[in-house]
């Protein structure tokens, strides 16, 4: 193990003894089985990012990541500083708040964190929203796979890129782009397509590899925000939107990306770093 793997080790650890230590006093309850750690519920939105960018969606966030991204914008879900906010939902206790927050003004639902694949219980929430007729959405690193995968409307990988400082597994990534790939969409909405967060040089190399490695699946390219709190809306917005500038240079000089989309992160153009927006 190379101290990058025994850092993301470590952060597994953590993050599940994070959970452990706010939930197990709740787990121990038999009528607390199959419950979901669940730190916000909100919407009705916008998606800000990747291949749902603009859609009117709700967003359901959970608890908990196995990475630790250095410039990650939901700490809060992992360090620690959210546990007194994290509740154990039943996937019936999601749905009756975002039927609350969003009435019948919705059809979509994302679901956030974190990392929502280190739950497998979340396979509960995914189906009920199926019988409710609700599209749904998820974003993960692809670090840990759930067969409940295969049962989300829209599903966006998106491995770290160098600055994150965390270490891609490739074979992973194979086995999780051969399993989506057997997948059909119902409409013309892609199921599933990658995404590269890209702050510098070293990242965009790394979109690149990424989407040579798999040029078939549909790949986004997005800015990051280096900026994860403390500046008014305004104050991101323009610096975002300088880097958007500067991505989009970059790519067009590009040979090794033609079929991929730029974007940047569009809730931080509109909010800053506001939560729950
Ligand atoms: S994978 Fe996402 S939630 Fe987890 S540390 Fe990285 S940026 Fe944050």
């Amino acid at each position: 193990m190379n101290s990058t793997d025994e850092a993301q080790q470590q952060s597994r650890d953590h993050s599940a003894e994070v959970l452990a230590e706010d939930s197990v006093e709740h787990l121990a309850k038999p009528s607390n089985k199959g419950t979901i750690p669940v730190l916000e519920i909100f919407g009705p939105t916008i998606q800000g990012e990747g291949m749902s960018i603009g859609r009117k969606t709700m967003f359901v966030r959970t608890a908990g990541c196995d990475y630790r991204c250095t410039w990650c914008d939901s700490a809060f879900t992992w360090d620690g500083s959210g546990k007194d906010e994290i509740r154990l939902l039943h996937p019936s206790d999601i749905w009756e708040e975002l039927y609350r927050l969003g009435g019948s003004s919705f059809d979509h639902v994302t679901i956030s964190g974190g990392n929502p694949a280190m739950l497998r219980q979340l396979g509960g929430l995914v189906r009920l929203l199926r019988e409710k007729n609700i599209r749904t959405a998820v974003e993960t690193q692809g670090s840990i796979w759930q067969d409940w995968m295969l049962e989300v409307d829209e599903v966006t990988v998106s491995p770290k890129p160098p600055s994150s400082g965390m270490n891609t597994d490739m074979t992973l990534l194979d086995d999780w782009v051969k399993q989506l790939s057997t997948r059909t969409a119902a409409d013309w909405t892609p199921v599933f397509s990658l995404k590269v967060i890209v702050f510098d040089a070293k990242d965009l190399d790394y979109a690149g590899l990424i989407h040579r490695r798999y040029p078939l699946v549909p790949m986004f390219i997005q800015t990051g925000n280096p900026v994860t709190s403390g500046e008014a809306a305004p104050d991101v917005a323009s610096r975002l939107l300088l880097a958007y500038e500067q991505l989009i240079e970059q790519v067009m000089e590009r040979a090794d990306m033609t079929n991929v989309r730029v974007l940047p992160q569009l809730h931080t153009l509109v909010w800053g770093n506001k939560r729950g927006v």
